[in-house]
């Protein structure tokens, strides 16, 4: 978060002044706007979407299904979104730095500046969907494999479950409620962690 925020305030600004001159790759507005609306469906854009979901939460799918048109600006963006553009560039950031957006930037004609596009890298996108898929079921079987390695021991009230060995540690009474730790059945849990195992495997596959 701390880099991103770093960046956000200098590096990749929507606006910048040009240093160079020359007049190359230059656009006029209505230039800008075809190329907008010539732009091919994404492909897996609601993998695509879940993704922008969990990197930057609701606001980052806002942002990744108003890119769904095509390259557009910040504050096209943000204009679209209704988020500020600060906020906007933030999101932009953080789906930039999960390369699930890329940009490409050009010099506006009369002033000079550089304006920033930004659009959906939907390769990309697909292929840190599969590496957090990757992570999401490593931990998953880690936890499968304690589960079923370990004798579990929680109160009544739920509010602890440890393993046996905690449970000695802890005089088997519970920290929170005083109540007293028993044995705990984890076959449910198992049960449901194998389903989910088995269901990103397929996912992966
Ligand atoms: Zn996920
Ligand atoms: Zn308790």
């Amino acid at each position: 978060m701390l880099e991103i925020s770093r960046r956000g305030s200098r590096g990749l600004r929507s606006r910048e002044r040009s240093r160079t001159g020359g007049k190359g790759g230059a656009l006029t507005k209505k230039q800008r706007k075809v190329r907008a609306e010539k732009r091919p469906p994404i492909p897996n854009i609601d993998l695509i979407l879940e993704t922008a979901g969990h990197l930057a939460g609701e606001k980052g799918e806002k942002i990744v299904r108003a890119l769904v048109v095509g390259e557009l600006t910040d504050e096209d963006l943000a204009k679209r979104t209704n988020l500020q553009v600060n906020q906007v560039r933030s999101i932009l950031y953080s789906l930039h730095e999960s390369r699930i957006v890329t940009y490409r930037r050009e010099r506006e004609e009369n002033s000079g500046w550089y304006v920033y596009y930004w659009k959906v890298d939907p390769e990309r996108a697909i292929d840190y969907l599969r590496q957090h898929r990757m992570e999401v079921l490593r931990r998953l079987e880690e936890r499968l494999a304690e589960e079923e390695s370990k004798i579990f021991f929680a109160c009544d009230k739920g509010c602890t479950r440890v393993p046996y060995e905690e449970a000695i540690g802890m005089e088997f009474k519970c920290p929170s409620c005083g109540g007293t730790l028993q044995p705990h059945q984890n076959t449910a849990i198992i049960n449901s962690l194998r389903a989910r195992i088995e269901k990103l495997r397929r996912e992966l596959a």
